[in-house]
């Protein structure tokens, strides 16, 4: 089901390459989004740069992410972030499982862990799911599958209606391929019968879905009006406050 108020969350990566560029961005951003009250628009800056994106936000309606938190509130863990850290620097979103921390050792029952934690501080974890390349056979949904069912593994409903799921083919983040609006479709309708399986029908359609992968202004406007999810995780192209804006507008 799609949810009234699209979600676009800006994923800034290890990006821009200094503070001053980061306020730079959130300005624009912040002006921009005046014109978009009905989108929700995240930016999810490097952990670095957050208090001072914050002071840049102010008061206006764009919300602040991370790209990471870990699963443990404290103790011995060397570099890590906590989520009720973020939640003292205005943190509502926080992205978990991206492809690019996956490849760096992130598993399955890690994804979990920082649902669980994120949930707990009344944050919105953001889970990213995708496939690393398709199949003709279609082998690939079952890799899916598997990683909604790891990343659910406990929740009660109550609990996985505050998820949102960002399926984020990882043949299309950076490369330019996007996936086409009937494959994201197709995703769609794919991700909801297997929450309908684990939880029910009424509970799927309450999980948010939203697609990532090479979105770009030219394209976003059919991915949204066909692809049947509720937002975009944008990478590349956040970086532009006009491309990310005409993204934002593209889901109106
Ligand atoms: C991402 O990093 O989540 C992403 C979707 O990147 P890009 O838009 O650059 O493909």
């Amino acid at each position: 089901m799609k949810h009234t108020r699209p979600l676009i969350i800006g994923n800034w990566k290890l990006n821009p390459g200094s503070v001053f560029e980061a306020n730079t961005l959130a300005k624009s951003v912040a002006k921009n989004s005046k014109a978009y009250k009905e989108v929700i628009t995240v930016v999810a800056p490097p952990f670095i740069y957050i208090p001072e994106v914050k002071k840049v936000l102010g008061k206006s309606a764009v919300l602040l992410g991370a790209q990471d938190a870990h699963f443990e509130e404290r103790g011995a863990c060397t570099g890590e972030v906590s989520p009720a850290m973020l939640a003292e620097f205005g943190v509502s979103y926080v992205i978990v499982g991206h492809s690019e921390r996956r490849a760096l050792g992130e598993s399955d029952a890690q994804v979990n862990r920082k649902v669980r934690t994120i949930l707990k501080r009344r944050q919105v974890p953001v889970v990213c799911i995708g496939e690393r390349e398709r199949d003709k056979q279609g082998n690939f949904f079952n890799g899916i599958e598997a990683q909604i069912r790891a990343l659910t593994s406990g929740l009660v409903a109550a609990q996985v209606q505050k998820v949102v799921i960002a399926y984020e083919p990882i043949w299309a983040i950076g490369t330019g391929a996007t996936a086409t609006a009937e494959d994201v479709k197709e995703m769609q309708l794919f991700i909801m019968s297997v929450l309908t399986k684990l939880y029910d029908r009424k509970v799927a359609g309450r999980v948010r879905l939203i697609y990532g992968g090479s979105v770009k202004p030219s394209n976003a406007g059919e991915l949204h009006e066909h692809g049947g999810m509720s937002g975009f995780l944008v990478g590349g192209a956040s970086l532009n406050a006009e491309e990310f804006a005409a993204i934002v507008a593209a889901t109106l």
